[in-house]
C-alpha cells in the first residue's frame, strides 16, 4: 500500500538523545552491560515531600480537568518563583503551564512563527529547536559558535544572522549541550539588539539551578520593560526538581502571547496531568536544599569526567560551567580506524562505541555540533567512571 504522509511530519527527524536513551534501554533489557550516557536526566530520585503531595492529591481527589493553561494555584506559585528566584513581576495570566518545557516550547513557536518566518538558534543546540520550528512552519537559522569562543555567539554574529523575517532568537543558557552560561554584561548586549530589531527572546531556562564555579544565572527579561515583552522564558521542574516523567513545564511571557499559547493548548492536550501540577507546587514553593545535594554531586562528577577526557590523547573537552552535560571533541581521531571501521563522524563514532565498547553517547550531529559527542553526567560516579574505563580502552585500541 502507498501510504500517503504529510511533507512536514517527513522532515521532521526523531529526537537523538531519545533515540539513543532507547536503544541503551533495550540492549540493557537483554541483559547487555552497558553504561548509559545519553538522555539527560537526574538520577536522583524526585524528593519525598513531593511525591506525598502528589499522592495526597489523588486521595484527596484532585483527579479532575483543571482549567487548560494550568490551575491558577501553580501560576501563582510560578510568579512567586519567577520574583523570589529571577527578581521578576509576572502575573497568572502571563503564565501558562504545559506538559513539560518541551511542550511549552512547541506551544511559544506556534505562537508566534508564520509560514517562512525565521528563528535563530545559536550552534551546538538541543536537538529539539530546529524541528519544533519546522513543525511551526519557522525556518531555523544557525549562529555557529566555536569551542575557543566558549560556544558564545558574538554580537556582530547575532546581527549578521538577523534579516527582516527574523522573528525570535533561542538562547539556553545554561546550555544543553555545551554547558555555556552567558553573563550579565553578554546577556545585556543581546538583550539591546533584540529591542532594537523588535524580535523575541526565548530564553529556556531549564538548567538555572545547576549552575557551578560562583556563575549566577540572570534572566535576560530581567533588563527592563521592552525586553522582558518581547521576552518568553521557558522553564520546568524535569531537571531542579528530578521531576522528568512528571512533565510539567510553563512559559512566562506577555499575556497576549500567554493567551493564545493557552487557547492552543485547550485544543491541543487540555491541562498538564493535575496531580503533577499539585506536586510542582511543592516543588517550587517547598524546601529547595535537595538542589544543593544535587549540585554538588554534579560538580564532582563534572570535574572528573573533565579531567579524565583530557587526559586521554586525542579526545579533548572545556569545561562545562553549567547543565550536567560535557560535549566531547573528537576531531583529532577522526579518519582514524577502530576495530577495523575507519571513523569519519560522530555518528559512526557512537554506533562503534556503542558496539564494541556499550558505552551510549549522542553523537553531535543532531546538536549541530559534528566532531563532538555528548556525554550526560546526569548519573552516578561508578558509571562514569566505568564508561570513561571503557572509552579509554576503546581510543587505545585495547578492548
Ligand atoms: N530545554 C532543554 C535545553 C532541555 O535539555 C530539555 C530536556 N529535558 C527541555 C527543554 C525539556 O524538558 P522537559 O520537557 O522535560 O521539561
Ligand atoms: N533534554 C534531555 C537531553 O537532552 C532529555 C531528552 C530530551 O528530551 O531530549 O538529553
Amino acid at each position: 500500500m502507498n501510504l500517503y504522509i504529510s511533507r512536514k511530519a517527513q522532515s521532521i527527524s526523531p529526537s537523538s538523545t531519545l533515540a539513543i536513551d532507547a536503544k541503551f534501554k533495550a540492549m540493557k533489557a537483554k541483559g547487555i552491560d552497558v553504561v548509559g550516557f545519553g538522555a539527560g536526566e537526574p538520577d536522583f530520585d524526585t524528593p519525598s515531600h513531593i511525591k506525598e503531595a502528589a499522592i495526597k492529591a489523588i486521595n484527596d481527589g484532585f483527579t479532575k480537568y483543571t482549567p487548560a493553561s494550568g490551575m491558577p494555584q501553580l501560576k501563582q506559585a510560578v510568579c512567586r518563583k519567577l520574583k523570589r528566584d529571577n527578581g521578576l513581576d509576572y502575573s497568572p495570566e502571563q503564565i501558562v503551564i504545559s506538559n513539560g518545557a518541551k511542550h511549552s516550547l512547541v506551544n511559544v513557536f506556534t505562537a508566534i512563527c508564520d509560514p517562512g518566518d525565521e528563528v535563530i538558534i545559536p550552534a551546538p543546540f538541543w536537538v529539539s529547536y530546529p524541528e519544533m520550528v519546522k513543525l511551526a512552519d519557522g525556518v531555523p537559522v544557525y549562529v555557529h559558535t566555536t569551542e575557543e569562543n566558549g560556544f558564545k555567539f558574538t554580537i556582530e554574529d547575532l546581527k549578521k544572522a538577523i534579516t527582516p523575517r527574523t522573528r525570535a532568537l533561542i538562547l539556553n543558557s545554561p546550555s544543553n549541550p555545551t554547558g555555556m552560561v552567558y553573563t550579565r554584561d553578554e546577556l545585556k548586549k543581546i538583550a539591546e539588539v533584540a529591542v532594537e530589531n523588535n524580535i523575541y527572546v526565548i530564553s529556556d531556562e531549564i538548567y538555572e539551578k545547576l549552575i557551578y564555579d560562583g556563575m549566577e544565572h540572570v534572566s535576560i527579561a530581567s533588563f527592563g520593560d521592552e525586553i522582558k515583552d518581547l521576552t518568553i522564558i521557558v522553564n520546568g521542574v524535569s531537571k531542579t526538581y528530578a521531576m522528568t516523567g512528571w512533565r510539567i513545564g510553563y512559559t512566562a511571557s506577555n499575556a497576549q502571547i500567554a493567551k493564545v499559547m493557552g487557547n492552543v493548548q485547550s485544543h491541543a492536550t487540555s491541562n498538564p496531568n493535575s496531580m503533577a501540577q499539585v506536586a510542582s507546587i511543592t516543588a517550587l514553593d517547598g524546601p529547595q536544599e535537595d538542589i544543593e545535594i544535587m549540585k554538588k554531586a554534579f560538580v564532582e562528577r563534572r570535574d572528573y569526567m573533565v579531567d579524565r577526557i583530557n587526559s586521554i590523547e586525542g579526545l579533548s573537552c572545556v569545561k562545562p560551567q553549567g547543565a550536567f552535560y560535557v560535549l566531547m571533541n573528537i576531531k583529532k581521531i577522526l579518519g582514524s580506524e577502530f576495530y577495523g571501521t575507519e571513523i569519519n563522524t560522530s555518528d559512526e563514532f557512537a554506533d562503534v562505541l556503542l558496539e564494541k565498547a556499550k558505552v551510549a553517547l549522542v553523537p553531535g550531529s543532531g546538536f549541530g555540533a559534528e566532531g563532538y559527542v555528548r556525554w550526560s553526567y546526569a548519573t552516578s560516579m561508578e558509571n562514569i567512571i566505568e564508561g570513561l574505563n571503557r572509552v579509554e580502552k576503546f581510543i587505545k585500541n585495547e578492548l
